[in-house]
């Protein structure tokens, strides 16, 4: 058994890969496969009610929300954001707390006065600033922040109080992986190629006042929110098999049981491994454990050979996909949705005899 420890695109259920292996010739009884079928057609238009049904099932998404399904990654987001909700002169709130973070309000500052109401950056990412410690937001277009760092391994536990602007947050790594209040969000978005599916699909959720504040002219038609809702997304040629992926994701999470028991599951796969790093006293954690992430557990060895042999040793085993990101080095497991518990099991096994062996 090999289990796939990467950042994304990352780890899919087996029996999720099992089902797009036996329908891939003939979708639906289409006497075609997915990517060969119209995306105007009433076969791709029902699957993608479905899709949109279970997304909103599974968020418990107050109908006053549009769900839209686009290209662009969220890289293409930081930029759609401030193009379509913070015009003319308003000035745009960001949180920075890790390297994404920090890209997202880089990106919107080609199109948008920025200001960043508190950063972590000095401390080296290693922990989320308290919101007491925050600079005066109030009459922003919007604050935004990141929920979960992909790269720097820390998460905000809860959901920051915002009450006065419209609060956005970048989801890319977190999305559907536990319970969310969507109502305190003006905009959530989320690239789907860590918890829900493959590369090329993005997920915007937008509340319907936010719709009513896009400039017309200068927002690229593409990235424009209203149009696109307008268009059900299909403004023009969707990634269609992406967002299929996307939807056998949604419907294989509902067989789980939904967000409650996928949320705890992901939350105990997260603890083990923190608690053996911990007890270990030979790999280390550094990020302040109220805000360590449940997605990327990061971690180093004593010293860079040992990481390497490690992350050998580790592929050998079947463990692939733990090489930290290039700007970091160390080790990152990444345990999206589709790792089962016994992956985070196994990796603590290896774990434990490579501190036998090699220390
Ligand atoms: N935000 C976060 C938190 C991410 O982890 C990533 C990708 N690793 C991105 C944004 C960029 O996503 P994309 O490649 O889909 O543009």
């Amino acid at each position: 058994m090999i289990y796939n420890f990467s950042p994304g695109p990352a780890m899919l259920p087996l029996e999720v890969m099992r089902q797009v292996h036996e329908e891939f010739f003939n979708w639906r009884e289409t006497g075609a496969s997915i990517m060969e079928i119209s995306h105007r057609g009433p076969v791709f238009l029902q699957f993608i009610e479905e899709v949109e049904a279970d997304c909103r099932e599974l968020l418990n998404l107050p109908s006053n929300y549009r769900i839209l399904f686009l290209s662009g990654g969220a890289r293409g987001q930081f930029a759609a954001i401030p193009l379509n909700l913070a015009g003319g002169d308003l000035t745009a709130a960001y949180i920075i707390t890790g390297m994404w973070s920090k890209i997202a309000s880089e990106e919107a500052r080609r199109y948008t006065k920025v200001k960043i109401i508190s950063s972590n950056e000095e401390s080296s990412y290693t922990h989320i600033l308290p919101a007491d410690q925050w600079q005066n937001f109030n009459g922003a277009a919007y604050l935004h922040y990141t929920e979960n760092e992909t790269v720097h391994g820390l998460e905000f536990p809860q959901i920051p109080l915002c009450e006065t602007v419209p609060l956005i947050c970048d989801m890319s790594s977190s999305i559907l992986s536990r319970p969310l209040d969507i109502t305190r969000f003006g905009l959530i978005y989320a690239g789907t190629q860590k918890n829900i599916g493959i590369a090329g699909l993005t997920l915007v959720i937008i509340r319907d006042d936010l719709l009513e504040r896009i400039p017309q002219t200068a927002t690229p038609s593409i990235f424009n929110y209203a149009l696109q809702v307008k268009n059900r997304s299909m403004y023009n040629t969707p990634p269609v098999f992406p967002w299929y992926m996307t939807g056998l994701i949604l419907k294989w999470l509902k067989k789980e049981g939904g967000l409650v028991p996928v949320g705890a599951r992901n939350q105990r796969k997260a603890e083990k491994l923190y608690q053996y790093i911990d007890q270990s006293g030979f790999y280390k954690n550094s990020i302040d454990r109220a805000y360590r992430s449940r997605m990327n557990v990061i971690f180093t060895l004593p010293d860079s050979d040992q990481e390497q042999l490690f992350l050998k040793q580790a592929e050998f085993n079947g463990l692939i996909g733990l090489k930290g990101h290039n700007s970091l080095g160390g080790v990152r497991a990444s345990l999206y949705n589709a790792m089962p518990e016994e992956g985070v099991d196994a990796l603590i096994d290896f774990m434990k005899i490579f501190v036998q062996k090699f220390s």
